[in-house]
């Protein structure tokens, strides 16, 4: 029986997982690095422990030190969130081996879904539909450019190991394959320690829609309906919402069996994610499997009720599923918006500093997962992602108003956030009636920068000054109101 869980992660996961031990009367323990001494994660766990420098691969990638400080606590089990070990095999296998449990799949399961070339051809032998493109990596720049012709142009260059959009190049034509090959290689040798690089097929404007799954040790398995994560910059997510307007109830049945479908592939049991490509005529196409935990799982949990890390812990303890797929059904709509420390101005930036004002919004249909508080500290050190604001609703538009109103209230001062560029997104017609796709940003986003948002957004910072100017009277921290910076300029409700 699991009595105390270590979390190797920090921010906003890391305090989501604390939630769920303290719901279950389990013993959470949180580790930090010399960055994250005062961070949120570490004062609401119930026992913390330093594991090492500020740099991720000194501490939050420590194999060794994590699962030795495991041992030490006499933990029972570690749950890894998502990013840093969570799909390490590795990792996996060296908790599997210490006789501590893992609160994930087998290190089995994450090595036949990890190097993306195998894990297509895996779902191919399945019939999982795939994108077509080649299934090993390629060989030599001439063949390569034959697969590319046969496949048809535009092409996807993509790291085997890939992730985080990381070694991913768009190649047009033939002129321009010998380049992108290159870079794409270099690039991926940088971010994996592989050069490993295959092609698939671009297809043109498609969603990006995902199915939760879940399974027990026992050989239940269920999906939990899907996520659409079409609006996204540079490859990667910022807003997700469940269900999708684009699924008929024919799709969402094809598109859940193949979920399921992949799932059993590889063996797996707890809570995993199939991504998939779903274009304008409704054909679909595995991307990847992601063998944890996802960042948007809190839109599945809204409109399903089920506690996904709860649910996760159970697994790990051998139980099985707390329900069954028939019991499930989609009760309203929710919405995340990802709220990061970023300059949306430039390129998206990562914006570090002390965060001076936090205030948070509430109210019905809101939920906040945040790894921070005022004071905390934003560093270079880490991924950007500050909050995760949730809306639901009974329909799709009241998610919408209740994540605007959300959006308005919620105050950050002293490091530059997305938070306006957020509610800009969720005013545009193609948001508002489902048409957006992938591109969403480039089309609509991206054409708007830089001059579009030039003169300050006076109000918001006035406002911001006043709050912080209050709180500051009443404790006796020393902070130049002068400095604070919010959202000004950018993306204000003037410029619709
Ligand atoms: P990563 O693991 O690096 O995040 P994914 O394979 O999950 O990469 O793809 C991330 C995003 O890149 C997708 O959501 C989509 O926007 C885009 N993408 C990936 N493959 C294709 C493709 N074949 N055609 C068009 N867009 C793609």
């Amino acid at each position: 029986m699991i009595k105390k869980i270590l979390i190797a992660n920090r921010g906003e996961i890391a305090v989501r997982i604390i939630k769920a031990c303290r719901e279950s009367g389990i013993i959470s323990v949180a580790v930090y690095s010399d960055a994250d001494r005062n961070s949120l994660h570490v004062r609401l766990a119930d026992e913390a422990y330093h594991i090492g420098n500020s740099p991720a691969s000194e501490s939050y990638l420590n194999i060794e030190k994590i699962i030795n400080v495991s041992k030490e606590i006499k933990a029972d089990a570690i749950h890894p969130g998502y990013g840093f070990l969570s799909e390490n095999y590795n990792f996996i296998k060296a908790v599997e081996d210490s006789g501590l449990v893992f609160i994930g799949p087998s290190s089995n399961s994450v090595r036949m879904m990890g190097d993306k070339t195998s894990a297509r051809k895996l779902m191919r032998e399945h019939n999982v539909p795939i994108v077509p493109g080649t299934t090993t990596p390629i060989t030599s720049l001439n063949a390569g450019l034959a697969e590319a012709e046969k496949i048809g142009y535009p092409v996807l260059l993509k790291a085997s190991a890939g992730g985080g959009g990381k070694g991913m190049k768009k190649v047009l034509n033939s002129s321009e394959f010998d380049s992108a090959f290159q870079s794409a290689q270099r690039e991926a040798i940088k971010a994996f320690g592989s050069s490993d690089v295959y092609i698939e097929k671009y297809i043109e404007n498609p969603k990006h829609i995902e199915v939760q799954i879940i399974a027990d040790k026992h050989g239940n398995y269920a999906h939990l309906f899907e996520r659409d994560c079409s609006v996204q910059r540079r490859h990667q997510k910022v807003i997700e919402e469940a269900p999708s307007t684009f699924l008929d109830d024919n799709l969402r049945k094809r598109l859940t069996n193949s979920a399921i479908d992949a799932a059993k592939a590889c063996g797996y049991y707890n809570a995993g994610t199939i991504e998939f490509l779903v274009d304008k005529n409704k054909n679909y196409y595995f991307l990847e499997m992601n063998t944890r935990l996802q960042v948007e799982h809190p839109v599945t949990e809204l409109i399903t009720g089920i506690d996904l890390v709860k649910e996760q812990i159970r697994i790990a303890d051998n139980r099985k599923l707390s329900f069954k797929q028939n019991e499930l059904k989609i009760h309203g709509h929710a919405i995340e918006c990802r709220v990061y420390a970023e300059d949306v101005d430039n390129n998206f930036a990562p914006s570090t500093g002390h965060i001076k004002l936090h205030r948070r919004p509430d109210g019905i249909g809101i939920r906040v997962d945040t790894g921070i508080d005022p004071f905390s500290n934003i560093s270079v050190f880490y991924d950007p992602l500050l909050t995760k604001l949730i809306s639901f609703g009974k329909t799709r538009a009241e998610a919408i108003e209740r994540m605007k109103r959300a959006l308005g209230e919620y105050k950050i001062a002293g490091v530059l956030t997305n938070i306006a560029a957020l509610r800009w997104v969720l005013k545009q017609s193609a948001f508002l009636d489902g048409s957006f796709d992938i591109n969403f940003v480039e089309k609509y986003w991206l054409p708007l920068l830089p001059n579009k948002w030039k003169g300050e957004d006076a109000q918001e910072y006035e406002e911001a000054a006043s709050v912080l100017s209050a709180l500051l009277k009443s404790s006796s921290m020393e902070i130049n109101p002068d400095s604070i910076k919010t959202e000004k300029n950018k993306w204000s409700n003037n410029h619709e």
